[in-house]
């Protein structure tokens, strides 16, 4: 099976996360251009055609501008097998990109050289700190006036607690932007002008130490580089691929999307620098990636994503092996029941293409009739496991919604059902009432415009969404808990899970602290999962 090893050895599976406009998509599209994937960048993933195309079939996210949704492209670039998950924009749904990331064995996270770590996306940022895996850095838009270099990289170390490591360093900025200078090989790429669009450009490599260079830069920009290579050196983290594997260290790169630069050079220290798929955490413990057995989890569903036809799509990351269309597989949350998994594609660029193999590393999309829930595993073989599960986050805020129309009702279930299946929302039950009220908790408050949204243009359904002042989420671990004598403070509220969990809301932390003092022995926890 020496094609097997060979083929997942070649794979990289990384997400690439960052605020809105820092030229998160402008990046993915040179990375294709790069990998022959596309010819003309903007004619594929620009705006107006392949957001189109791939990530925009959810209305709001041309309205307002940000990517609601995440999806994945496959690309070749030098014998590697590259697979890049898109990831939203916006921290409100960080939720869904700590998903993404779990399917990830590395992030690239892109940072506007002129606004740094903007507050929007500071805890989306954090998310993949959580993850702890390896988190590579690229400070773009270096043609525009940026923020000073060291600011740059203190700032990242302070909001995201984690060393950055430079492994370029910028020669000026704005229209003074000449280059980067690699430490390692001290050899300085020159930049000109190129061509938008293109992969081409003008490139040139000269040696520090070369005369030739003073044709390109100034005696004072020199002067400068020198000037901070030397506080550099003594100033930042050393690479070390130990502390980088571990999520601990960040390398940080340089660069302009939108003119090319520095894209091929970050993609070449990138690939080094990042792994071939990882083992993952089971409950019989790791399971090897070059396993003759395939597995898979459910790391994202999404419905609707082609309007023609109202299809639901799990997407699932495939942790060992190999796959193959047609063949058997068990689900191991459906009560091991065998199928076939339906459909089975993957992205291309800007198509959609029924994959008829693929390897662990790899990221497919199946047709899901409702069977499938995030998280789930799916292998084939004579061990059975299940891989750990995904945590949810504990909503932020909650609102009780009503439909406009009671006549339909049965649509509303059902559509607030299925987005809840989703993960793109939590939904509650106030305590012992049925269905009839039913309380929304979601990370962000934009979840709530894309459910109102959702709900309308899916599902014909008009709600109204009543804000709750209530911000605390506590699920009761204590088994044996009469939930009618449990004395709380006036602002506490009950309500359950869909599993009929008993849970607790508060206004406050002082709140939650107060109900735990008034009676003995309650036990509440922050996270739903057993
Ligand atoms: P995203 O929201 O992170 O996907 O950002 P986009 O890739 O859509 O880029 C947002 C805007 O910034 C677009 O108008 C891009 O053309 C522009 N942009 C992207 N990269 C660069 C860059 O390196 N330099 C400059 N000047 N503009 C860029």
């Amino acid at each position: 099976m020496a094609d097997l090893r060979k083929e997942i050895e070649r794979r990289r599976t990384f997400a690439i996360i960052s605020h809105p406009d820092a030229g998160k998509t402008t990046l993915t599209e040179k990375f294709l251009l790069y990998g022959g994937a596309i010819n003309l960048a903007g004619s594929v993933k620009g705006k107006a055609t392949a957001r189109h195309a791939v990530s925009d079939w959810m209305e709001i996210e041309k309205e307002r501008g940000i990517s609601v949704t995440s999806s994945v492209l496959q690309f070749n670039y030098d014998g590697f097998c590259i697979n890049i998950l898109d990831t939203p924009g916006h921290q409100d749904f960080s939720e869904d990109t700590y998903r993404t990331l779990m399917a990830a064995d590395s992030a690239v996270m892109v940072i506007d050289g002129s606004k740094g770590v903007e507050a929007q996306t500071r805890k989306l940022f954090k998310v993949c700190v959580m993850r702890h895996i390896p988190i590579f850095t690229f400070i773009n838009k270096m043609d525009r006036d940026a923020n000073d270099t060291f600011d740059l990289l203190d700032e990242i170390e302070k909001e995201l607690g984690i060393a950055t490591c430079p492994i370029n360093w910028p020669i000026g900025s704005g229209k003074e932007f000449k280059g980067v200078y690699d430490r390692n090989t001290r050899q300085v790429l020159l930049f000109s002008d190129t061509l938008k669009g293109t992969k081409e450009g003008h490139q040139v490599s000269l040696s520090i130490d070369d005369p030739k260079i003073d044709e390109y830069i100034t005696a004072e920009q020199k002067e400068t580089l020198f000037e901070e290579i030397e506080l550099m050196d003594g100033a930042s983290a050393e690479f070390d691929q130990e502390l980088v594997s571990k999520g601990e260290l960040s390398p940080v790169f340089f660069g302009s999307a939108l003119t090319n630069f520095g894209v091929e050079t970050f993609l070449e220290h990138f690939l080094k620098m990042t792994t071939s798929p990882l083992p993952r955490k089971a409950d019989i413990g790791l399971i090897d990636p070059f396993s003759e057995d395939f597995s898979a989890f459910v790391f994202k569903i999404q419905a609707n994503m082609n309007k023609a036809h109202r299809d639901r799509i799990a997407f699932m990351r495939i942790t060992s092996g190999r796959f193959d269309a047609g063949m058997e597989v068990i689900h191991v949350q459906g009560n091991n029941k065998k199928l076939r998994l339906s459909q089975p594609q993957q992205m291309m660029a800007q198509d959609r293409k029924i994959v008829e193999e693929a390897y662990a590393g790899d990221i497919i999309g199946v047709f899901d009739p409702g069977i499938f829930s995030i998280g789930d595993t799916i292998l084939t073989g004579n061990h059975k496991f299940q891989f750990e599960g995904i945590p949810t986050f504990a909503p932020e805020h909650f609102a009780k919604v009503r439909q406009v129309d009671t006549m339909k009702r049965k649509q509303f279930v059902k559509g607030i059902n299925q987005i809840a299946q989703e993960g793109a929302i939590q939904i509650f039950q106030e305590y012992n009432t049925g269905m009839e009220e039913i309380i929304v908790g979601v990370v962000g408050v934009l979840q709530f415009d894309v459910l109102k949204y959702r709900l309308e243009n899916e599902y014909n359904v008009e709600i109204r969404l009543e804000n709750m002042p209530h911000e605390h989420i506590r699920w009761i671990e204590n088994k044996e808990i009469d939930l009618d004598k449990l004395s709380g403070t006036s602002d506490m509220k009950k309500i359950q899970d869909l599993k009929g969990r008993p849970l607790l809301l508060f206004v406050n932390a002082w709140s939650v602290n107060m109900t735990v003092e008034r009676n003995e022995g309650l036990e509440l926890s922050e996270f739903g999962r057993e």
